[in-house]
């Protein structure tokens, strides 16, 4: 097994302190807005949402992140006129990667349904999902010779999740779109799209390097429900459901459609995709007020979604079988209608409230980095964190995933986990936010808030 090369995007905490890169920063934002009511209640919620996503933003533009910090605030007091946001165009760019990258033009698209052998790169805890980008260092002999032979082909190769050791049988494409060869230590960087489903048939073990006989997943579209029984008398008048302006006449055509049938209108309602995508979006307005992109056909947002909720391996995979739309809204919609927190993946101590997850990357609140070593870490951001210790080491701006800010390694307070890193504004202290967390999504686990938990986070929050 000497010969196997995996990308390996384990955050070893001895070696990345040894070498003081491996627990660099990464940021995997999720943002998602909690709410505890029932369908009913939809606009209430949306209401709700809207005024405490105007609130959230306003914390974090006009007082900073972290108030805890005084030196911070103290900073914060100083020249409002000169304060500027952060460009949430800069993570995306993965500029920590270099400059000199060459960039490849084109798209391959791989046919729906066929049968063919791709190149493998299982990776520790990482799971691919379309639209998602990836960005690698890699040093090992094998993926550089495979991820070569891929740029003088279809640039596609197979991205699976190694999870506890065990291979997972469903996986992306990654097409690489920018490649730099032989930096100053002989590395290669790439950046890579996620871009199709696949199922694995069968793993073929080469000299260095495994590839699969795979067949790409179908993304299976249904037809609406009421399609063929529609009153076509209405067809001039349907609206797409993209926005809330719109909402009064999709429900009455709706409404009328479903008249016809044997089923009231509200069966309908949990398996339209366009209804769905907009109860996703309503509960994801601050995001959108933050300056990210949420996209607005279903199966991208699908998709959006699940690379951006701090969801584990597990759930991950369940969400890449999924082969059909309305499956994966209908499940990110039941998550996100959750009061949850994110607690320590170890000793199950509270590291943040979801929501606290805020984007600091025009991709969304959640982003896959890489650092020096060539470690993948999928980084969620949030506002405010509790029971994490911070490094004594003075914070370092040294191939930073936010330019501007510098990074300190946090650990968790009851079990010394690795948990992510703080960052804050380096040089320009005009900079908002002042400082924020990532937080790495293994460190992590999501849990759904006890009824103890709910009264004291309300209590907390008006005070
Ligand atoms: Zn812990």
């Amino acid at each position: 097994m000497e010969d196997e090369v995996y990308a390996d995007t384990d955050s070893d905490t001895e070696g990345a302190n040894s070498d003081g890169s491996a627990e660099q920063p990464g940021i995997l934002q999720v943002y998602l807005i909690q709410n505890t009511f029932g369908d009913d209640n939809y606009l209430t919620i949306c209401y709700w949402f809207f005024i405490a996503n105007i609130a959230a933003v306003a914390v974090i533009n006009n007082e900073g992140v972290d108030s805890e910090h005084s030196e911070d605030a103290h900073e914060d007091n100083a020249s409002s006129s000169e304060i500027s946001d952060f460009d949430l165009n800069l993570p995306t760019s993965h500029s920590y990667l270099g400059s000199n990258l060459e960039e490849l033009k084109g798209r391959t698209i791989l046919d729906e349904g066929i049968y063919m052998n791709l190149p493998l790169l299982p990776m520790r805890s990482v799971v691919l999902f379309p639209g998602q980008t990836l960005p690698l260092a890699v040093f090992g002999s094998g993926v550089i010779n495979m991820l070569d032979n891929c740029i003088q082909k279809n640039r596609t190769f197979g991205v699976v999740c190694l999870s506890d050791d065990k291979l997972e049988m469903v996986g992306t494409t990654a097409e690489i779109f920018e490649y730099t060869q032989g930096g100053e230590d002989g590395g290669f960087c790439i950046k890579a799209k996620g871009r199709q489903r696949f199922k694995i048939l069968e793993i073929i073990q080469g000299y260095s390097q495994k590839s699969a006989n795979v067949r790409i997943m179908p993304e299976i579209t249904l037809s609406h429900p009421i399609f063929e029984q529609r009153l076509t008398s209405l067809d001039h008048r349907r609206v797409m459901l993209l926005n809330q302006k719109d909402q009064a006449t999709f429900d009455r055509i709706r409404k009328l459609d479903a008249a016809v049938t044997a089923w009231p209108d509200w069966v309908y309602k949990h398996y339209d995709p366009q209804i769905l995508a907009f109860k996703i979006r309503q509960n994801l307005q601050f995001i959108v007020s933050r300056g990210s992109s949420v996209p607005t056909d279903p199966t991208d947002l699908s998709f959006w979604v699940a690379q951006n909720l701090p969801l584990d391996d597990k759930e991950r995979i369940l969400l890449l079988e999924y082969d059909c739309v309305i499956s994966r809204l209908q499940w990110q919609l039941e998550y996100l209608t959750k009061d949850r927190i994110l607690v320590c993946s170890t000793c199950d101590k509270k590291i943040a409230k979801q929501s606290d997850i805020f984007p600091m990357s025009k991709e969304g609140p959640q982003s896959t980095f890489c650092n020096s070593s060539g470690f993948i870490h999928d980084t969620i951001t949030v506002y405010k964190a509790e029971n994490l210790k911070l490094d004594p080491n003075p914070p370092s701006a040294e191939y930073s995933w936010f330019p501007g800010y510098a990074w300190t390694i946090a650990n968790c307070d009851g079990c010394e986990s690795h948990m992510g890193w703080r960052f804050t504004a380096h040089k320009n202290k005009s900079l908002r936010p002042l400082s924020f967390w990532g937080l790495t999504r293994k460190g992590l686990k999501s849990r759904k808030l006890k009824k103890s938990e709910r009264k004291l986070s309300t209590r907390s929050d008006s005070s």
